[in-house]
């Protein structure tokens, strides 16, 4: 298929076409080989685009080739694109066993901790909740992760009610420097300008 032309493996090929997802989105056939490829990805898409699934994919295959500790810890603007994003990941990982945790606000906090502390390979989050784990507990660690995933980084920015930017770096502190920063936002601002010049390193860009 045109999606084991990208660099996937089979596995995560079968699984593409189990979920009716056989031809790649513009997205997904130009930020797959970069990711795989071990760059930093600025992207440039609007939902409904495949977005997830062009970080997804990549993810899942350097995940099943080296799975220990939380690998990919992926931060989205709202709750509902936290279950969304998870759902991606447990469907096309189920081969792989993938363990998962969802770390929003409005939920439990010992709960969640537990959760973390259980090692899940993902980790999809809201800033602001992520950080306040991070400033209470040290029973998880995110000094193993590989991936840092910044989707709709523009709503990310947009949070006016959070402060992101403190957030923010309290999470980018608790990861190790050498990892893949890759970020998506349907709009390129200034400020996202800057939030690139802070989370990433040399990065691919694509627009559509
Ligand atoms: P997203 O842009 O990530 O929010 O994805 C929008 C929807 O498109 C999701 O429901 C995906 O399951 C679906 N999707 C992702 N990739 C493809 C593809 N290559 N072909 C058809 N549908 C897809």
């Amino acid at each position: 298929s045109e999606f084991s032309s990208l660099g996937l493996s089979d596995w995560l090929v079968k699984q593409c076409v189990q979920l009716g997802i056989s031809k790649p989105t513009a997205v997904q056939q130009n930020c797959v080989p970069p990711i795989l490829q071990g760059r930093d990805v600025l992207g440039c898409a609007k939902t409904g685009s495949g977005k997830t699934a062009a970080f997804v994919l990549p993810v899942l295959q350097k995940l099943s080739e080296d799975p220990f500790g939380i690998y990919c810890l992926v931060l989205t603007p709202t709750r509902e694109l936290a279950y969304q994003i998870a759902e991606q990941f447990r469907v096309l990982g189920k081969p792989l066993g993938l363990k998962d945790c969802i770390i929003v606000g409005g939920m439990d906090m010992v709960a969640q901790a537990l959760e973390l502390s259980a090692q899940p390979h993902v980790v999809v989050a809201t800033p602001g909740r992520l950080a306040d784990h991070i400033r209470s507990s040290s029973t998880f660690s995110l000094s193993r992760v590989q991936f840092l995933i910044l989707d709709e980084a523009d709503r990310l920015l947009e949070q006016g009610c959070t402060d992101f930017t403190a957030d923010l770096e309290v999470i980018l502190g608790a990861l190790p420097s050498k990892r893949q920063t890759l970020l998506f936002s349907a709009t390129l601002t200034d400020t996202l300008h800057q939030l690139k010049n802070i989370a990433l390193n040399k990065p691919f860009f694509w627009e559509s």
